[in-house]
């Protein structure tokens, strides 16, 4: 339950929801007089904190599109399944830690916030067949969060605008009309984020990349490694033909298929207890 109130606090706080620039504004600011102190540097990597406070108000974003499910015990499952493949991941610490969130539709879809916060749909739960899948579907996710996909699709010409405007000794008078230039500049690069998870997806390299570390976050977890194909192959057959959502920025395409299945045969997992954890995510999914 301490997991899901936060995300219900950003989701039933209208001012969050209707306006990420309004929750952006805090935080934003501090980071603003941070980076005011340092010299200018256009092209300083981003911290953790930063990345973990552009995720949120992607999280904000993808909230005003998508209700969260109002089962407790499901999210609360989610969690458990998430955490266990979060810390056999290459970044199992990440700043806030992970939060996984079940959205409260039928659409088959995933989305990996940078920083931690992975949405799925309820749809894509009932899509996967057993506990292994669905951890497979969340290895993939994490992994999305560890290579920082979500981060690294925002523009460089947008974080030049960002750390050139930190850089300016005005910006630290916050409150003001260059603040709210700030908040706008840092619009553009959760617009950046939220286009790429929701709309356009990342690119077939990052895919792989994520499948790849997926395999591998699976095996050390002690699930099932042939989970990932075995969902990728119920997408692939559902997928046919669509064109949006999930089916658009993450396509199941063969040779993707083909890829995931050479590496889990390469590392096979000796996976016991599977037929107990099937039992228990049917008893919470049905
Ligand atoms: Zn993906």
């Amino acid at each position: 339950m301490r997991r899901l109130s936060w995300l219900v606090i950003l989701a039933v706080a209208p001012f969050l929801v209707g306006g990420c620039a309004a929750m952006a504004v805090a935080p934003m600011a501090a980071i603003a007089y941070k980076g005011a102190t340092k010299a200018q540097d256009a092209s300083r990597p981003i911290t953790d904190s930063e990345e973990y406070y552009i995720g949120r108000a992607v999280a904000a974003r993808v909230l005003t599109k998508y209700k969260l499910d109002s089962n407790p015990k499901l999210t609360e499952y989610v969690n458990e399944v998430g955490d266990t493949v979060a810390r056999k991941s290459a970044r199992p610490n990440p700043f806030r830690g992970y939060h996984f969130a079940v959205l409260d539709t039928g659409e088959i879809n995933a989305f990996a916030c940078p920083g931690g916060i992975i949405f799925i749909t309820r749809g894509l739960i009932q899509t996967c067949k057993s506990e292994d899948q669905l951890a497979a579907v969340l290895a993939h996710e994490v992994a999305h969060v560890a290579n920082k996909d979500g981060i690294n699709s925002i523009s460089k010409a947008r974080w030049t605008e960002v750390w050139t405007a930190m850089g300016k000794e005005a910006v630290t008078v916050y409150g003001g009309s260059v603040a709210a230039g700030l908040v706008t500049l840092f619009e553009g690069s959760i617009d950046d984020v939220f286009k790429t998870i929701v709309v356009n997806g990342y690119s077939r390299q990052a895919e792989e990349t994520a499948d790849a570390a997926a395999v591998t976050t699976l095996n050390r977890a002690g699930y099932d490694s042939t989970a990932l194909v075995a969902v990728l192959t119920t997408m692939e057959a559902k997928g046919k033909g669509a064109t949006s959502g999930i089916f658009k920025t993450h396509p199941a395409t063969a040779d993707r298929l083909a890829k995931v299945k050479a590496l889990a045969c390469e590392t096979p997992t000796a996976a016991k207890g599977e037929a107990i954890r099937t039992e228990r995510f049917k008893k919470m999914v049905g």
